[in-house]
């Protein structure tokens, strides 16, 4: 670790946050220039929403989605269009603030009237989304998964999708959106950050049970009740693999703009969080990308009231260190050599 700048050049630069450095001539950093920004809510909805133009069925698999404030009369017109030539469409939206995450700044509504655009969404930009009413449920919970896929390189494109994730489950069963329960956060948002504080948070001991599982106890359970999950993981592939097609040509534009060809520099790779939801039917719909997802394998816990200590969480090491380990298996500059 170099808190204070580093002297050496290295094989591989592990970066905490983001590309920026520009003293770097050689080797590989584990970050990509832009990609904080090209994931970030409005620009990825953009990027993808680009490709839903050209190619509405192949990217069927991201909710519809409008940005505010900008395209708020749009929101409001389409909205009053497909409700008049569909009067028992009854939808319901999710408003996510540019940027945020965590759940932090998010909430449902029913109709375009209800958000909140006094102050707030001038301030700050969101994008709002069709809400994916029927989730499939485990337990009778909703939850989400998080696949960890390393971009390895951009040109020619490269992308490895580890084989087991984690399952980030509510902590209130779950009920179809209505107005009575659409602020009830711990049956509507999956984020680990939210239902750790709901009184029904379970830090699993195995990989099996509790508020986060791994993505592949949940596959063996599907499977044992004669889900298709081959069909499951080739649509969870296509879906990532589309998300990043979508992404490449702004990534290109950055990646050339730090990094000129001709000029020595280092290359790059990436670890991205690829956040998805199950639908009931099974089809896999993606809810976001994170650029730096979180590689914590501890968790808190109170000892006594205001007391913490950092436990080790089963869960996340048995999927978070193999999505290491092999990232550096990947990147091993003296694989390369060989
Ligand atoms: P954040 O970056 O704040 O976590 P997300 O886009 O991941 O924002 O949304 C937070 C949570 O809200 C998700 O984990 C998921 O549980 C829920 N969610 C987000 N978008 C939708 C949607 N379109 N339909 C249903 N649930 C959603």
């Amino acid at each position: 670790q170099f808190p204070f700048g580093r002297r050496l050049p290295c094989d591989i630069y592990w970066h905490g946050v983001s590309f920026h450095d520009n003293d770097i001539f050689s080797g590989q950093v584990n970050k990509f220039p832009g990609m904080t920004e090209m994931v970030r809510k409005i620009t990825l909805s953009r990027a993808v929403r680009t490709m839903q133009d050209l190619f509405p069925l192949e990217y069927n698999f991201y909710p519809r989605s409008w940005i505010l404030p900008e395209e708020f009369p749009l929101f409001v017109d389409e909205v009053r269009m497909m409700k008049d030539s569909d009067p028992s469409w009854k939808p319901t939206f999710i408003v996510k603030p540019d940027g945020g995450c965590q759940g932090d700044g998010i909430y449902l509504i029913k109709d375009p009237s209800d958000i909140r655009l006094v102050g707030s969404i001038q301030s700050r930009p969101a994008v709002v989304q069709e809400y994916i009413c029927k989730p499939l449920l485990v337990d009778k919970l909703k939850f989400d998964i998080r696949l960890y896929v390393l971009l390895k390189s951009l040109e020619p494109l490269e992308i490895y999708i580890a084989k087991d994730g984690l399952s980030r489950f509510c902590t209130e069963p779950y009920q179809e959106p209505t107005l009575k329960n659409l602020h009830q956060v711990f049956m509507h948002l999956t984020n680990y950050s939210l239902n750790i504080h709901s009184g029904n948070f379970i830090h699993s001991d195995n990989v099996n049970t509790g508020s986060k599982r791994t993505f592949s106890s949940i596959l063996c359970r599907l499977s044992s009740r004669g889900a298709d999950v081959k069909k499951l993981w080739s649509d969870i592939i296509s879906l990532v693999i589309k998300t990043i097609i979508a992404m490449t040509p702004e990534l290109k534009v950055y990646y050339q703009s730090d990094i000129p060809a001709g000029k020595p520099g280092p290359t790059c790779f990436q670890i991205l969080g690829f956040d998805i939801l199950l639908m009931k039917n099974l089809k896999p719909m993606l809810l976001e990308v994170n650029a730096n997802p979180s590689m914590r394998i501890e968790h808190e816990q109170e000892l006594s009231p205001g007391v913490f200590e950092n436990v080790p969480s089963p869960v996340d090491e048995e999927v978070k260190v193999a999505v290491i380990r092999d990232t550096l298996r990947l990147v091993d500059p003296q694989k390369k050599k060989r």
